[in-house]
């Protein structure tokens, strides 16, 4: 199974120097390839489509070499190849129907340069020493922070983000890749009793921001949602001056790096709470079925405000804090989630919110009234009174193990970059009918924007992040 590892890593100040200079220069290719396409294909339009001539889709690059970017000698050319055919496979997911057309790279946000192998070397002799460079552009060893153990990759990535570098891969564990569609069949054949103890319900609540069926509740620590407010306020500060300092200065710059920093908190902290969720999830042996909400955009966005009858506490601390952290980190915990539990052979799915909130988890008697206040659900059949989300997150895994025991569930298609069976990099899509595991799809017609030669390339995507 494909797995991705990220290190933090740490440039000395002489290699943080070459490696920016190394992303910009693949990124001016990069982007020099994106501009020329758009002319060609601005010139083809205005001509009719007839006489225009297409700029091929290939990765040459030695065009844009010349007597004005002769800094772009100064990089190693496998640097400069690998910014036109990171650009090649972008232009092969569009045609394979996973993106957009390659755009314009900015230069702001994480930045990164894609090395083969021609450019970096692991020393399996010291320790999984990291060289970098070639023999005549030498940058040396890069220090990083190996906190778990990893197999020898095909490529490496290394990231800057606000100040912050990091090296990325990915590898092949050697791990079985299970099927969501065998899993569920798995899961079927269950009695119904021994599949509801194993399973898990999941609840966004405003109350418990994350309340499971099985009575465990999973929050932000206290210290996170302080700094996290402390942060947001920062923030605002340093955007506010870099907005008064002058467009190109230095100040500005480490302003706007300053600003930068304080939103990667929020980001670094929602990721390590979907980490710890997801992991205590998946690593109880007792649990087998984890169900979700299917995206509540509604509940997303709503406030802790509550209705006219029963309106929210602290309604503007709540809202804030709900829409800015948990907003993602829900997202996040559910796609943890699914490729922990695929990795053990369980199974993570989402069922339909309808009416949750208001459904009965004993006795299935749906009713408006039931739920009283935030925290309060009462239940006009039976009587039962809990906890509102925590009845909510029972519904939800009642509702996750009669879709499993029915037979129905389905894979949602997944649509990814991957490897073929012939070892060439490709596409393939999986998931839906379970038969078309592995399958391989042909690039489909072009878009009829799109000229005839370039459909006959072969366009591969060795880059299977
Ligand atoms: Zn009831």
């Amino acid at each position: 199974m494909q797995t991705g590892n990220r290190f933090r890593c740490y440039p000395t100040p002489q290699q943080e120097k070459v490696l920016l200079r190394w992303i910009g220069c693949q990124r001016f290719i990069y982007n020099a390839k994106v501009s020329e396409d758009r002319y060609y294909r601005a010139f083809a339009r205005r001509l009719a489509g007839n006489a225009g001539q297409h700029a091929p889709i290939d990765q040459e690059y030695s065009r844009f070499i010349g007597e004005e970017t002769s800094w772009l000698r100064e990089v190693p050319s496998q640097v400069l190849r690998n910014g036109a055919v990171r650009w090649r496979q972008a232009y092969g997911r569009f045609f394979s129907r996973l993106g957009g057309r390659p755009k314009w790279r900015r230069n702001t946000g994480a930045q990164s340069v894609w090395l083969t192998s021609e450019l970096f070397s692991f020393d399996v002799s010291d320790n999984l020493a990291l060289h970098i460079g070639t023999r005549k552009c030498l940058v040396g060893e890069l220090a990083y922070a190996r906190h778990r153990g990893h197999d020898l990759p095909a490529s490496i990535r290394i990231v800057v983000d606000s100040g912050r570098w990091y090296l990325t891969f990915s590898t092949d564990d050697g791990a079985p890749e299970y099927d969501d569609a065998d899993i569920s069949a798995w899961l079927a054949s269950f009695e119904r009793g021994e599949l509801m103890a194993r399973t898990v319900g999941l609840d966004r609540g405003v109350v418990i921001p994350l309340a499971a069926s099985n009575g465990k509740d999973f929050d932000f620590e206290p210290i996170h949602k302080r700094r996290f407010r402390k942060k947001a306020k920062q923030r605002v500060r340093w955007q506010r001056r870099m907005a008064r300092r002058a467009k190109t200065s230095a100040r500005r710059g480490k302003a706007k790096l300053r600003a930068a920093a304080t939103q990667r908190y929020g980001k670094d902290v929602r990721r390590d709470f979907a980490h710890k969720v997801s992991h205590a999830l998946v690593s109880d042996p007792r649990n087998v079925l984890f169900v979700f909400e299917d995206l509540k955009v509604k509940n997303m966005t709503a406030s802790a405000k509550g209705t006219a009858e029963a309106p929210g506490r602290r309604v503007r601390q709540k809202s804030g804090l709900n829409r800015s952290i948990l907003g993602a980190a829900w997202s996040q915990t559910r796609t943890f989630t699914a490729y922990k539990a695929r990795r053990a052979h369980k199974l993570s799915i989402d069922v339909t919110p309808y009416r949750s909130s208001q459904e009965c988890s004993f006795c299935g008697c749906t009713n408006p009234d039931n739920r009283q206040s935030q925290s309060r659900f009462v239940c006009h059949d039976c009587g039962s009174i809990e906890n509102a989300d925590r009845n909510a997150s029972r519904v939800v895994a009642r509702r996750g193990v009669d879709v499993i025991l029915s037979g129905e569930w389905k894979p949602k298609e997944r649509k990814r970059a991957g490897i073929r069976k012939d070892g060439r990099a490709g596409m393939v899509r999986t998931g839906g009918n379970p038969n078309a595991r592995g399958e391989q799809i042909s690039h489909g017609r072009p878009p009829a924007a799109a000229h005839r030669s370039v459909s006959r390339e072969t366009l591969a995507t060795a880059e299977a992040a």
